[in-house]
This record gives structure tokens, C-alpha cells and sequence, in this order.
């Protein structure tokens, strides 16, 4: 964010250097269920950005004095792989990944009906496998989408979007070098059903309407990108119906054989 450049971001057609509209996102792709030994899971590639989100419990929450005896504890972890960014990564947690993690299980804790699991904790583990910028909300994102998987109770999946200001003018969703060229980055998450904003945070600068403008365009969009994330889900629902009614099937013909 705000590093010195001559780089120009938006073209003279106003497209942006990945050819983008001020207004269009990158592609999204959101897969269920991807890990076999999880209670939930889910796979997201949004843009350059490809990560994983697994999900454990609600469980015994360990060790005891940790538990909470009126709810659940959201405990997400968000981890970056060491090769997931241009130079290697040191693996581990630094400050950022620390920050990130304490954003997002917030996020996730205000969608849950936690006081249903009193004393259980429920681990959200985000591993970032390829990062491209916006791997917060894409992370977020993906994890809610493995609560929904996991069976958790929610009043609606957790969604965001992220907008900020390029070359003077507000834009939703940041690639890599906007977000290190770009003048700001406001990351978003909402909770569509009630319309409360569960996360957001600011980088670089912008006025008051800039801002204004930048949480408008990351809303409709997250509303978007939640549509997606329901897809995603009978998509994999729809999958295991059909795998059902075949596996019958085959059972009914070799019973006939
Ligand atoms: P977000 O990924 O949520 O946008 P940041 O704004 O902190 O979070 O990071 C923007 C991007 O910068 C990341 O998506 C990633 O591509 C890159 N990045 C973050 N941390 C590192 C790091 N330690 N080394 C290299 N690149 C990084």
C-alpha cells in the first residue's frame, strides 16, 4: 500500500492492468468439502488467491480453563504456506497472521450461536496456499462456507469484499499490485441477513465519501459473492444425493445379479 511509483493502475479506457472494470471482481471459484478428515471444509480460489478452510468441532474445549461455560470459543487460525508468496515466507505466526486470526474468528463468532455449545470450542484453520492480495476476506470467506459444512448453526454465512482507492479512484477487490501501489485497501465482511458489518479495516487513506463509497461497493458485492458461497454448498449437497441414489442403484443391480 503506498509505495512510491510511476506505475499507472487504471488505463485511459478506465480499465485496470488485469483489465478490470472499477466495479468488477476477480473470478471466484468456492469448492465444499475437499478434506476427508475435517467435520467441515472448504476450498476458495478468488482470483490469484487459492486457499483452504477446515473446520473441528464443537468439541471439548482443551485445555479446561479455556472453556467457556455459557459458549462456544471460535478459534481461527489463519496461516500463510511458506511458498504461497513470491519470496518464501518464514513459516509460523508474525504479527499480521496473529492479527488476521483475531479479525476473523470475531467475525465468525458474531454469525454463530455459540451459547448452543457451552464449554466446546469450535477451530476454524485457514491455510493460505497462494496469495494474492484480499486473502483476509477470501480466507473468511472459505471458512464460513466450512462452518455451514461443518453443521454449525449460524444466522448466515459470513461474506466479504474488499474495495480501495487506485490511481484516485475507489475499486472493488485489489489485486496484488494495487494492493502494493493501490492509495488504500478497506477489507469488509457482513452478515447478509441482518446487515451487521463483522469486519472491516482500513489501509493507506481515504475522505469520509471515499469511504463511504468503498463500503457501498464492498457490500453489494459481498451480497454477490454470497450467492456463490450458497451454490457452493448445494452443489455439494446435490453431489451426494445423486453419489447416494447411484450407490443404491448399483446395490439393487448386484443384488439382482
Ligand atoms: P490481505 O491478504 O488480506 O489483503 P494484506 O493487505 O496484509 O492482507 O496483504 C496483502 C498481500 O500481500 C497478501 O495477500 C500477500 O499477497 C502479500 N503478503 C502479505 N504478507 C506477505 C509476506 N510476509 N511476504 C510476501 N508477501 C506478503
Amino acid at each position: 500500500m503506498g509505495m512510491q511509483s510511476d506505475i499507472k493502475l487504471i488505463d485511459e479506457n478506465g480499465l485496470r492492468i488485469d483489465g478490470r472494470k472499477p466495479d468488477e471482481l476477480r473470478p471466484i471459484k468456492i469448492e465444499v468439502g475437499v478434506l476427508n478428515r475435517a467435520d467441515g471444509s472448504a476450498y476458495i480460489e478468488w482470483g490469484g488467491n487459492k486457499i483452504l478452510a477446515a473446520v473441528y468441532g464443537p468439541r471439548e474445549a482443551f485445555p479446561k480453563h479455556t472453556q467457556n461455560p455459557s459458549r462456544a470459543i471460535v478459534n481461527a487460525r489463519y496461516n500463510m504456506a511458506a511458498f504461497s508468496v513470491d519470496e518464501r515466507k518464514r513459516p509460523g505466526p508474525d504479527r499480521r497472521a496473529i492479527e488476521i486470526s483475531k479479525v476473523i474468528s470475531e467475525a465468525l463468532e458474531a454469525s454463530i450461536f455459540v451459547e448452543q455449545f457451552p464449554r466446546t470450542s469450535i477451530d476454524v484453520y485457514i491455510e493460505v496456499l497462494q496469495a494474492d492480495a484480499g486473502t483476509r476476506i477470501a480466507g473468511l470467506t472459505a471458512a464460513s462456507v466450512a462452518l455451514a459444512d461443518a453443521g454449525i448453526p449460524m444466522k448466515d454465512l459470513v461474506v466479504g469484499c474488499a474495495a480501495g482507492k487506485i490511481d484516485g479512484k475507489i475499486v472493488l477487490d485489489l489485486n496484488k499490485e494495487e494492493d502494493n501501489y493501490g492509495e488504500a485497501d478497506l477489507p469488509l465482511a457482513i452478515i447478509p441477513r441482518t446487515q451487521e458489518i463483522v469486519l472491516m479495516q482500513m489501509d493507506g487513506n481515504m475522505t469520509r465519501e471515499e469511504v463511504r463509497q468503498a463500503i457501498e461497493m464492498a457490500k453489494k458485492a459481498a451480497l454477490f459473492i454470497s450467492n456463490l458461497q450458497k451454490e457452493a454448498l448445494r452443489a455439494k449437497y446435490e453431489k451426494g444425493e445423486i453419489q447416494k441414489a447411484e450407490e443404491n442403484l448399483n446395490a439393487e443391480v448386484n443384488k439382482g445379479e
